[in-house]
């Protein structure tokens, strides 16, 4: 399950109310979303704009280390390339290595909303892949200053993303798997994917990444749709298609309690098809609320 840190002045008890009806299904792991700064143009009065940095949802590593302490259960911080020096990543990874959090999903991030395209910082990563090095290198103790001496190994189990549906800045999907497969030469132990709607795709993705000798884990990545407004904003936002059922059955609905329950009856329909054909887990975007994951699990489980 992936849950998202509260917007910034909330506090964790919200992140707790969701998670604990959750705990009777015994979840192998929590994963927790991490979000960059944006920045937001305020205009000044004088017909000039400053600009600002705002981070509108801290708190990742925070809430893994309170939950694995409440819990017992393995939390999973993301971790950016984008905004991260290598020597912030390291840092980064050092406080969790002390916290005893030693399984983080690597990925790169999405450009800035303000930026059209990903752009590293001046000491970071281009690509997971590189993020992912990072992290193994740790693991052999090598650290970036080289002449430190008596250092630790981590122990870190690195998982990646990949896209069913292909990633967007992917000229196609041959491609995209040969960049997954060099995460996974990196070290990389398992794959969660994006959300996807249609199960075809993520089985026709898993049969392509067999076929390219990629035998890790791959987790699929379900969401239940559960408002109106979702139609547009989830292909937007994470590129993906809506099956033409799916929207027909949403079009019909008068509020959003009705979209909430046929988002949950197809995530049923999902799970229950990716149970049989034996995946190794499923994986939920819970987006930090649980009364429909709870009803689909309790379903499914
Ligand atoms: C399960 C999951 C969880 C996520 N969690 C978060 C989160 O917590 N916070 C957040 O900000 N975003 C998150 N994202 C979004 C993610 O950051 C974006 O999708 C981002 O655009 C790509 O990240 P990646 O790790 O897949 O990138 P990469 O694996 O680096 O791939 C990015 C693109 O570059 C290509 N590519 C990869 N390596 C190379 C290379 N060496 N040379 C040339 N091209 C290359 C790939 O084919 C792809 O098109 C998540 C996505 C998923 C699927």
């Amino acid at each position: 399950m992936e849950i998202l840190p509260p917007l910034k002045g909330q506090n964790i008890q919200s992140i707790f109310d969701n998670i604990d009806p959750l705990m009777e299904f015994k979840p192998p792991f929590i994963d927790v979303t991490y979000h960059r700064e944006e920045y937001v143009y305020k205009e000044m009065g004088n017909g000039l704009l400053k600009k600002k940095v705002v981070r509108k949802r801290p708190g990742t590593v925070g809430i893994c280390a309170a939950i694995q302490n409440k819990y017992k259960v393995d939390a999973i911080p993301h971790i950016l390339c984008g905004g991260f020096t290598k020597e912030d990543t390291e840092n980064f990874l050092i406080d969790l290595d002390f916290l005893g959090i030693d399984n983080v999903m690597a990925l790169r991030g999405d450009a800035v909303k303000s930026e059209s395209s990903f752009k590293p910082e001046k000491e970071g990563h281009c690509y997971a892949n590189e993020l992912v090095s990072q992290i193994y290198s740790l693991n052999k103790g090598k650290y970036l200053d080289k002449e430190m001496e008596n250092h630790c190994k981590t122990n870190f189990c690195v998982g990646v993303a990949a896209y069913p549906e292909k990633h967007f800045e992917s000229p196609n999907m041959e491609s995209d798997i040969h960049f997954l497969k060099q995460k996974i030469k990196e070290g990389a132990e398992y794959i969660v994917t994006q959300m996807f709607f249609d199960n075809k795709k993520y089985f026709d993705f898993v049969e392509k990444c067999r076929a390219e000798g990629i035998i890790i884990p791959i987790i699929p990545g379900l969401k239940p749709i559960a408002t109106n407004n979702q139609l547009s904003l989830l292909p937007k936002t994470f590129k993906v298609d809506l099956p033409e059922a799916l929207i027909k059955q949403i079009v019909k609905t008068k509020n959003n309690a009705e979209v909430k329950q046929i988002g949950v009856e197809w995530c049923i329909q999902q799970s229950k098809e990716l149970k049989a054909a034996k995946v190794p887990f499923i994986h939920y975007y819970s987006m930090g609320k649980s009364d429909n994951i709870l009803k689909i699990v309790r379903e499914v489980f």
